[in-house]
This record gives structure tokens, sequence and C-alpha cells, in this order.
């Protein structure tokens, strides 16, 4: 796979733990939304040291765009990557992953896992094709959803938000369990793409197939 050096355009905090980097597009760079690409920064001691990262922009945008959540306590590459500002550069690799639009069906989102849904459902829109899709997006809090608004915007009242610590006194912790995907879907024989962490991915593509979904059905990042 060849690597290519790209410099940030723009670089700042959208919310506290989300970083929006505007990175320039290698000439003839393309990619199916709900791709990623491998980084690493472009400066001793960190330019092998790369993670994966979803491409939140579209192929007909002039750059590229990442949305990515800050772990300033990991001390690895996203904490770094907070302290990493236009001008710098960075490696970037070919395009990989397997989460893509294969028709209308229900998204299932755990945290920064929203980000391939995201250049999906913006792909979508600009094809007037968002259709019937819905998301189901889980945070811990409302403090942690990633471009809310636009989602709302895009998707209108087949946009839910599940959280499961919101701090409230006498809250008790929510999990997106299979009463609240019953309460959420009803209608396990369609398509559903599910991306979060390896647990999250794990456990609510178990309840979907325990509630009648096929697994020719679940669209996931293997
Ligand atoms: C295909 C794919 C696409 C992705 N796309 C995105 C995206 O678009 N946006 C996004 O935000 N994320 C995305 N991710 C997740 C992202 O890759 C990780 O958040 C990132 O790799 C974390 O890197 P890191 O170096 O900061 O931390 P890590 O690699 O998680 O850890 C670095 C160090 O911290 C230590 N550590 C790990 N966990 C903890 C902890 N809880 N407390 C203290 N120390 C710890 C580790 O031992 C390690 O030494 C994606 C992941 C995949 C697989």
């Amino acid at each position: 796979m060849s690597n290519t050096i790209v410099e940030v355009k723009e670089a700042q905090f959208i919310s506290n733990n989300i970083k929006r980097f505007i990175i320039e597009k290698p000439a003839n760079y393309t990619f199916v939304p709900g791709q990623a690409a491998e980084i690493a920064i472009n400066k001793e001691g960190w330019d092998t040291h790369f993670r994966p990262f979803t491409f939140t922009s579209l192929n007909a945008w002039e750059n590229l765009e990442f949305l990515i959540k800050i772990y300033p306590e990991h001390k690895g590459i996203t904490a770094e990557l907070g302290k990493t500002n236009a001008g710098a550069s960075l490696v970037l690799s070919e395009p990989f992953g397997a989460i893509e639009y294969k028709g209308p069906g229900v998204f299932i989102a755990g945290g920064s896992g929203v980000t391939p849904f995201i250049s999906i459902f913006r792909e979508l829109k600009k094809q007037n094709r968002i259709a019937t899709n819905k998301l189901i997006y889980s945070n811990y809090t409302a403090q942690d959803v990633i471009v809310g608004a636009e989602l709302h915007d895009l998707l209108k009242e087949n946009y839910i938000n599940h959280y499961t610590k919101e701090g409230v006194i006498g809250f008790r912790e929510k999990r997106l369990n299979k009463d609240a995907l019953i309460d959420y879907i009803k209608d396990f024989s369609q398509r559903f793409y599910v991306c979060g962490s390896h647990s999250f991915v794990h456990d609510i593509s178990g309840m979907l197939l325990e509630l009648g979904a096929t697994a020719e059905s679940l669209v996931v990042e293997q």
C-alpha cells in the first residue's frame, strides 16, 4: 500500500473531545463513503505509528475531512493529533474498509463509530436518496454526539439519540439492549449497518441476530 504526505489545512475542536481536520487530498485520490485510511503524524518518532480514521468528506470535496475523538489519557496518536494544527503534515494510506451503502436500512452507531455513516448520509443527501434510512446513535451523554444538528437535518424523525449515562439525578444507566432495539426498530427484516467499538459491534450484531435479522443483512467493519 503506498502512503502520501499530506498537509493539514485546518484543525479545530468542534466539541470538548472531537477535533475536525481538513487535509489536503492527493491527486486522483478517491474512496467509497464509509471507508477509512491509516494516518500517522509526519514528524520524527511518530511517522510509523498509524491509526485508522474514516473520511467524513465526499469525493466531490476539494479536501479530505476527518472527525477524530481525542484521547489525551492514552498518550497515543490521538493525543498527539490533539496538539497538531494547520501547517503540520500527516502520512495518509490508501483507503480501505468494508462499510459501504448497500441500500436502505437501519444504521446503529456507538460514539465515534458514526463517522462512516456521516459520509454515507452526506452522499445520499446529495443524490436525493436519503429516503427511509434510520440512525440510532448511542453515546454516553449528549455532549459526546458528533455533528448532531446536521444528522437531525439530514434524517429528521429517522434520527434517534440514545444516551447510556446521561447524568441526571435518579437516572438509571440505560443500555442499548434488546428491549431498546425492539422499541426503536420493530421490523427486523431490514438491512442493518453497525459501527462502533469492537464490543459494541459484537453485542449489537448478536442482539440483532437474536431478534430475527439475518447474517446477510448485517453490514459491519470486519
Ligand atoms: C476502521 C476504523 C475507523 C475509525 N475511524 C475513526 C474516526 O473516524 N474517528 C475517530 O475518532 N476514531 C476512529 N476510529 C478509532 C481510532 O482509530 C482510535 O480511537 C485510535 O486508534 C486511538 O488511537 P490512540 O493512539 O489515541 O490510542 P490507542 O491506540 O487506543 O492507545 C494508545 C495507548 O494508550 C493505551 N490505552 C488504551 N486505552 C486506554 C485507556 N482507556 N486509558 C489509558 N490508556 C489507554 C494503550 O495501551 C496504548 O499504549 C476508527 C477505528 C477503526 C478500526
